[in-house]
């Protein structure tokens, strides 16, 4: 007998990173999962189970395309089989603009149409729209759909979305949309099991990896993020310089004469940790740096993110809890303790043992704002909404467990 499975594709402009979850019963369980990354260096593959055992591993003697990755994970899959009857592919697209503010199935139009937000994410939509593409063309009786990063914050007040701009330009889609959606929708849901009061209240989730941003949340819904209408803005990221004065692009323009492709490398893959420390934009390498400037990166860092704290707060009206997730939320405790540091004036009080430990709550007892470590799960969230639209549309009844479709859209 086969189970019925669905495959998330993340597709980012140097890795393809995949997962494969078998359905049992409204369970989905994670099969394996795995990643092509260094593609336009020097690539090398590796798939694992779901306790991490390595299933399969290959490297290439030189860079190789996008679909040549692609065609190597669905060979891979297709090889494997194990018995798994492939339902549908979740896709996480970065962008949906303001039509786009669900899970939606795709098709040759609705790509197309997500092909006119390649200029608000140049680093990631045209990587995010290519598999699906090939597998559009390759495979039309495959269900696919995309999952946008932008969709859990179509929630914010019309005023947290405002630019001071002229207001044609407002109706025309130029105002704050926020990203890292998929990974706040996951804490947001997992929130009233782990900590009833955060998910109840008003929490920042700090999503702190390559990229970095922080969501305010209001009994579970997103009200304001630090990222607008790109992902470049907000904190500063691994090569993002995060808010930046516009005055800063239009000096560089007018008197060092960066044309607009040069201004986008500064601002999106030379700046950040990387531009200013001059050694890494990986935070562990500049922690265990003794460079004067590799420090400054990680005190800028915190320091940033102890404004952006002030900033979300004052939306929020007060704040209860803090969650730290993604790559350096989840394993950095040394950045946790100074973010603690720096958001202390709110009654934040992180609990020095706790935090090295690194997981559930790390506040002390009596901190006035609860403090939390929960690791993020887009792919998982991803392979939900793609279950629950899929069996929508089949009008059949298995749904993922735990998240109604769009009732955080
Ligand atoms: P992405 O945004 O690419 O998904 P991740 O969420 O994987 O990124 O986060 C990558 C970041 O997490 C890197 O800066 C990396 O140095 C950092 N990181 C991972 N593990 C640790 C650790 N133990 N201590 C400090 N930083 C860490």
């Amino acid at each position: 007998m086969t189970v019925p499975a669905i495959a998330v594709i993340n597709a980012g402009s140097s890795s393809l990173k995949f997962s494969l979850y078998a359905l049992h019963g409204d369970e989905l369980q994670l099969r394996g999962r795995g990643q092509v990354e260094g593609l336009g260096t020097s690539p090398r593959f590796v798939a694992r189970d779901a306790v991490g055992a390595t299933l399969a591993e290959q490297r290439w003697p030189a860079p190789i395309t996008h679909d040549a990755a692609l065609d190597h994970v669905t060979g891979f899959l297709r090889e494997r089989d194990d018995g798994i009857a492939l339902r549908g592919v979740g896709h996480r697209v970065v962008h949906g603009g303001l039509a786009y503010h669900a899970p939606t199935r795709l098709t040759p139009a609705v790509v197309d149409a997500l092909q006119a937000f390649v200029p608000l994410a140049p680093l990631h939509q045209p990587h995010n729209l290519g598999p699906i593409r090939r597998l559009l063309h390759a495979s039309p009786e495959l269900p696919q759909v995309a999952c946008f990063d932008t969709a859990f914050h179509r929630t914010n007040p019309e005023l947290a979305q405002m630019f001071a701009l002229p207001h044609a330009l407002h109706e025309a889609g130029v105002r704050r949309y926020g990203f890292h959606g998929l990974s706040y929708e996951y804490v947001a849901s997992v929130l009233p099991r782990l900590a009833p009061a955060a998910a109840a209240g008003r929490t920042l989730v700090l999503h702190l990896g390559n990229g970095a941003s922080i969501c305010a949340l209001q009994r579970g819904r997103s009200v304001a993020s630090t990222m607008g209408f790109t992902a470049v803005d907000g904190l500063m990221m691994g090569t993002r310089t995060g808010a930046l004065d516009p005055g800063v692009v239009l000096y560089l323009m007018d008197e060092r004469g960066l044309d607009a492709r040069a201004v986008e490398r500064l601002i999106y893959s030379e700046s950040g940790l990387l531009g200013v420390s001059g050694v890494s934009s990986d935070m562990r390498t500049l922690l265990a740096s003794a460079e004067p400037r590799a420090k400054l990166a990680v005190e800028l860092f915190v320091y940033r993110i102890g404004r952006e704290i002030g900033s979300l707060a004052a939306a929020l009206g007060g704040l209860d809890a803090i969650v730290f997730t993604a790559g350096i939320g989840e394993n950095s405790a040394p950045v946790r303790a100074r973010v603690g540091e720096a958001a202390a004036w709110l009654g934040v009080q992180i609990d020095p043992a706790a935090n090295e430990a690194g997981a559930g709550c790390i506040s002390t007892a009596s901190s006035r704002v609860s403090v939390w470590v929960v690791p993020t799960d887009e792919e998982l969230m991803i392979a939900r909404h793609t279950l629950n639209l899929l069996s929508a549309d089949e009008g059949s009844t298995p749904r993922a467990a735990g998240v109604a479709r769009g009732d955080t859209n």
